[in-house]
């Protein structure tokens, strides 16, 4: 059964090849927010970016202030970012020449007179930056060195501070900050480089928001591992998973120190925090939001996202959404599709996602007619496969399935031996692996069962299939590289 290409009935599900359709970004149905139309000064842009990185080291002293950030339509074509370098004490210079920006047709200068202690970033133990003034009118928000003054958007660059300059290549970070006040949301996206679906729902939903009429602010970051993207690869260069080294420790490994500055530098400005993923492994998921519902906080947030069904996952150490949870950033784990592909289905839930959460957060008007909740899959489980060969599936993914029903079979195509892989308890397909290669113990299929909040209690363990319970039915968290992979 052809998973990849005959995906599905159900309006959850998804797995739609869409490498011929070109993604339409501002195509969308029902754009509440407008897009940046009226901004189109894309020359007078580009100098100003350039004004802004334009370092000058012998204007160098501590506590210089931070250069306010171009105001730039972000859905325009832009040249490859360049990271604004900080100090240790993050007291970077800048051009201290006031810096016109293009709005509307109108030219406005920024500020100069605003005065401000040094913002600190840099610290080991992530702190929001600190401003203290009587001056200026406004909260005044600078992140990466730059400050984003209310009602405008920019494009700024996060650079890891790894030694090794082909290592430190600079990813672009999207900041809208709103006209008006209200919390920030960070939307982080290929942590693991080969995870797609999520570059594309940041890119469509940082490129529709009017910043005029925002509260609160946005930080977007589409490609956090920018080494694996460029390698169609899930981890560092060094083989490390980055989604099991948050916070990070600016001394340790080169794992460690890349999640230490992400996690200081972007992800310390954060109220709210979204990571993108995808399955793994060839494997794909039903849009889904993947939290620990124990922690209050947490499962307020997830009632934002509208239809998207809601996985209990209290998440492993070393991952983003664990260490912003542990800090007080409040976070979750959006899954969206299977690694290396673009679904355009994924990308639209993941997208409406987002926005619904941004307003039930009310940092814009109503959008939404809000549908029924889905439930909340507070089991899970993995069903792994009991011989190795070929996996072959007839269920699909959002398939509501009973216990004794047969979900696929795995065929030897040395001895032609098949093997069915039967259902062992009822619930819904919300995470599956495409027909492929297994061996014996692959985790196949992943069900979620309706429960109640009561029973929330050793979450994504994994059973096995009826015909061999009994046998080694061992359900305890299995610290194995894949049981690592597959809980993302
Ligand atoms: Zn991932």
């Amino acid at each position: 059964m052809a998973i990849n290409d005959t995906d599905t009935s159900d309006s959850s599900n998804i797995d739609v090849d869409t490498e011929a359709n070109a993604p339409e970004p501002l195509n969308n149905p029902q754009p509440l927010l407008t897009s940046l139309e009226d901004n189109k000064e894309v020359n007078s842009i580009t100098e100003t970016e350039k004004s802004v990185i334009t370092i000058e080291p012998e204007e160098e002293e501590a506590g210089a202030q931070p250069q306010p950030a171009p105001n730039v339509d972000l859905s325009e074509v832009a040249p490859i970012p360049q990271p604004i370098p900080t100090t240790e004490d993050n007291s970077a210079s800048f051009d201290t020449d006031a810096v016109t920006t293009s709005v509307e047709g109108t030219e406005t200068t920024a500020p100069t007179s605003i005065q401000s202690e040094p913002v600190v970033t840099q610290q080991p133990k992530p702190e929001p930056p600190v401003t203290t003034t009587a001056e200026i009118t406004y909260d005044q928000f600078v992140i990466l060195g730059a400050e984003v003054l209310p009602g405008t958007s920019t494009r700024l660059a996060w650079s890891p501070n790894v030694a090794i300059t082909g290592l430190a290549l600079p990813t672009p970070v999207l900041v809208i900050n709103g006209a008006q006040d209200g919390p920030t949301l960070c939307l982080s996206a290929a942590v693991h480089g080969d995870e797609l679906n999520g570059i594309e729902i940041v890119r469509r939903v940082m490129y529709n928001i009017d910043p005029s009429r925002l509260h609160g602010k946005v930080i977007g970051v589409p490609i956090v591992n920018l080494q694996g993207f460029q390698r169609g690869s899930r981890y560092l260069p060094d083989r490390r998973d980055l989604n099991r080294f948050f916070p990070g420790d600016k001394n340790g490994s080169l794992a460690s120190r890349i999640a230490a500055s992400f996690f200081t530098e972007v992800i310390s400005h954060c109220d709210m925090l979204v990571d993108l993923h995808t399955g793994s492994a060839g494997r794909t998921n039903m849009p889904q939001i993947r939290a620990d519902m124990s922690n209050e906080a947490v499962r307020m947030l997830t009632e934002g996202f509208d239809k998207m069904v809601v996985v209990h996952s209290p998440g492993n150490p070393g991952m983003l959404r664990s260490a912003a949870n542990a800090v007080g950033i409040t976070s979750v784990t959006m899954e969206v599709g299977e690694s290396l592909r673009v679904q355009e289905d994924s990308i639209k839930a993941g997208v409406t996602g987002v926005y619904s959460l941004m307003e039930k957060q009310g940092m814009f008007a109503r959008r939404f007619v809000w549908g029924s909740p889905s439930p909340v899959y507070y089991k899970s489980y993995w069903l792994r496969t009991e011989t190795g060969g070929i996996l072959f599936s007839r269920a699909d993914l959002g398939d509501t399935v009973y216990a004794g029903q047969v979900l696929g079979h795995v065929t030897d195509p040395i001895t032609n031996e098949t093997t069915q892989i039967i259902a062992p308890v009822k619930g819904r397909i919300i995470g599956m692996a495409v027909n492929q290669v297994v061996m014996p113990g692959f985790a196949a299929y992943h069900i979620g069962e309706i429960a109640t909040e009561d029973t929330i209690v050793d979450p994504e363990t994994t059973i096995d299939s009826p015909m061999h319970l009994g046998e080694s039915n061992n359900n305890s968290a299995i610290d194995t590289e894949e049981n690592f992979i597959i809980n993302n």
